[in-house]
């Protein structure tokens, strides 16, 4: 094969052209050899028959116009001997009277591609106007962000400027109450002392023994002294309730029978009532058997209020005062009068400050308005109610009903007897506290710690205290009622005994020097933060590693009791069933403390102790002597030399081992050893 005709038929196979010839009637008069193969385009066939259906008019209008000129891009689709339709794009020319046409294949998925592009076009031109709404759309919803933050802004503003406002508020409303507390406080106090002069002096005057007054200057006197008395109570109330509102109100619960009290305020009350009074002041028949534990004081106070109300607005009749008992343990006064009466809307009113009720009858005599507000703030201070009943024209009732033993009282109790029964897991911490609130505060405070609160309220209480038991820790409030501890402190830390028992001292005024001065190990202003109070305790009552007790005992059964004694608390406990054991045992394992019988079998408690004062490892640890039998007394005083403490198994109690332990613990200087070792291993 030469090159030549393989290079024609390869170009062949690679054109995509066709070349015709036609009539201008469209009959083909030539077609090159790819037409024939292609189309089946012969000599003398019409080249309209080759048209796709329907097409057959767009190949006349081609020839048509080809017969007059050069036509480029001519789309004719075609379809030879009934093949599929083949798209080819022509250009065609006169020539000599004929048509010459060369047409091109126009590839098969043109068309095809041509939809799918003008398809793919629309639906980008569709995915292009759903951008463009959704567009419009998020712009629109940022614009109404927009709007929403502006407004949130606003709000958010005003609501900064109202909380500044509340808090200026707040703030201003404090110092207001501060101030008035202050002002009532002090002026109070200021109005007393001139009114004491005015009250004196009116009195000397009225004296017939210091010279005759007119009737006219007596009259005048006596003004004077009613006005000075009126305003000596408006001064005493406002200062009574200043002070509770301050909370500085204090609470002095004492104990005392009902019968006996109400007795008391029979004397009081006489002189209320002028001598030739249509009005009597009725007192139980029998008197009450009842006990009380509460503010004594201030029950009188209130029922003297009550009773000098009842006087006051009483023209005749009876001004009766019961006692009874009521539900829950208490106890109900009341007093009950046949005067004037309260109308309904005043009966809770009147117990608003300054409230009087406004009645011509009621206003004829004069008041404070004061006198029923703070009876029910005392009543309440007792943890009771003050309620009255009242039918205008016929009378009224005032009830006072109060626990009969104060709730604190009760709670104090409870304190005080917790403190009573030491809790052997847990070191007890003494704490000198004037303040029941605060006492209680120290117990919650300290409730899930590994410290017991040892409550007490006084100095003296303080001391026998520490007799009993020896605290792993004392806090001491320093201003208490009637006295400070300054003294307990320096006392506590000039006695061998107690000096090192750690002391947090803890006060309202900076006395910092004075307290570390005195020994203090630690100084605190009030108030005080619970997390902070246990860890400085923690740190102070050198409380960490754990101790290990060393029992010696031939008899099972005493070590087995021991043991039972000791239970659930942090020491360690090794038992050794004889002397030679045991003195090894301490050799061995370095106990802090040993509980040693008196009568072993193999030698005697004196023996042990020899051996164990002769061995440097063993020499300092204390030992407790634990003895079933009388000792003699000169086995008594040469043991007393020699151990920590001698108990007898017998009478031998939880709370006595774990003191008599910590005792013994404390005076061999474990704390330090142990804060010593601390440091070094830091
Ligand atoms: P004061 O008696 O000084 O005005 P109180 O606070 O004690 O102030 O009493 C407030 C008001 O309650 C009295 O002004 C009076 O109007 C009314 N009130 C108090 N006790 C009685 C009573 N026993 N009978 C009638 N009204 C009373």
């Amino acid at each position: 094969m030469t090159a030549a005709p393989f290079a024609s038929r390869l170009l062949d196979a690679l054109s995509r052209e066709v070349a015709l010839v036609c009539d201008p009637g469209g009959t083909i008069t030539w077609a090159d050899a790819r037409a024939e193969s292609i189309l089946g385009a012969q000599k003398g066939k019409r080249l309209r028959g080759l048209a796709a259906q329907g097409t057959e008019e767009k190949v006349d209008r081609l020839l048509l116009q080809a017969c007059e000129e050069r036509v480029e891009g001519w789309e004719l689709i075609l379809c030879a001997g009934g093949s599929k339709p083949t798209t080819f794009a022509f250009r065609a020319q006169p020539y000599e009277g004929q048509v010459v046409m060369v047409g091109s294949l126009v590839p098969e998925d043109y068309g095809a591609a041509l939809s799918q592009v003008s398809s793919t076009l629309s639906e980008l031109s569709a995915l292009h106007r759903e951008t463009e709404r959704q567009q419009r759309e998020l712009q629109r919803r940022a614009d109404e962000l927009q709007r929403l933050n502006r407004e949130l802004e606003e709000s958010n503003r005003g609501v900064r400027s109202l909380h500044a406002a509340l808090d200026e508020k707040a703030e201003s409303l404090q110092r207001a109450a501060e101030v008035k507390g202050r002002v009532v406080a002090n002026v109070s106090h200021e109005f007393r002392t001139p009114l004491h002069s005015i009250l004196g002096l009116s009195k000397v005057l009225l004296n017939p023994l210091n010279g005759p007054l007119t009737a006219e200057q007596e009259k005048q006197v006596q003004f004077v002294r009613t006005s000075a008395e009126a305003l000596y109570d408006l001064v005493n109330d406002l200062l009574d309730l200043s002070k509770i509102e301050a909370g500085k109100a204090v609470l002095r619960p004492n104990r005392f029978v009902a019968g006996d009290f109400v007795s008391a305020m029979r004397g009081m009350m006489r002189p209320l009532l002028p001598p030739e009074s249509p009005v009597e002041i009725i007192f139980p028949e029998s008197p009450s058997t009842v006990e009380l534990e509460t503010d004594e004081a201030k029950l009188s106070q209130v029922l003297r209020n009550l009773v000098s109300n009842a006087v006051k607005f009483t023209e005749q009749g009876t001004i009766a005062i019961q006692v009874r008992q009521g539900p829950r343990d208490t106890v109900c006064f009341s007093v009950k009068d046949t005067g004037i009466g309260i109308p309904p809307e005043y009966q809770e009113r009147i117990f608003e400050e300054f409230i009087q009720v406004e009645t011509p009858l009621h206003k004829k005599v004069k008041g404070t308005g004061l006198g029923l507000p703070l009876a029910r703030r005392l009543t309440e201070m007792l943890g009771g109610t003050l309620t009255v009943q009242s039918v205008e024209g016929k009378g009224s009732t005032f009830t006072v009903t109060i626990p009969r033993v104060h709730p604190e009282v009760k709670e104090m109790v409870g304190l005080a007897e917790r403190g009573q029964h030491l809790d052997p897991a847990r070191a007890p911490v003494l704490v000198l506290e004037d303040d029941r609130q605060t006492l209680f505060l120290y117990e919650k405070y300290l409730e899930r710690s590994g410290f017991q609160v040892i409550a007490v309220r006084t100095v003296e209480e303080a001391r026998r205290t520490v007799q009993r038991v020896r605290p792993a820790a004392m806090v001491l409030d320093v201003m208490l009622e009637g006295e400070t501890s300054w003294g307990f402190l320096a006392e506590m830390k000039s006695q061998e005994d107690t000096r090192d028992i750690p002391i947090l001292v803890v006060t309202i005024t900076d006395r910092e020097q004075k307290a570390r001065a005195l020994g203090a190990d630690e100084f605190w202003l009030k108030p005080v933060e619970p997390d902070r109070l246990r860890r400085k305790l923690d740190e102070l009552a050198h409380r960490g590693p754990v101790e290990r007790i060393l029992i010696i005992d031939d008899d099972e059964v005493h070590r087995y009791l021991l043991k039972q004694l000791l239970k659930d608390t942090h020491y360690v406990l090794m038992e050794a069933s004889g002397g030679r054991d045991g003195v090894q045992l301490a050799r061995d394992k370095a106990p802090h403390l040993i509980f040693l019988d008196f009568l072993l079998q193999d030698m005697t408690a004196f023996d042990v102790l020899d051996q164990l004062k002769a061995d440097p490892r063993t020499r300092e640890i204390p030992v407790i002597l634990h003895t079933s039998q009388e000792l003699k007394e000169n086995e008594r005083s040469r043991l007393a030399q020699e151990t920590a403490a001698i108990l007898a198994k017998h009478t031998l109690s939880r709370e006595v081992a774990i003191a008599r332990i910590r005792d013994a613990l404390a005076k061999a200087g474990l704390g330090t050893r142990i804060e010593e070792r601390e440091v070094r291993r830091g």
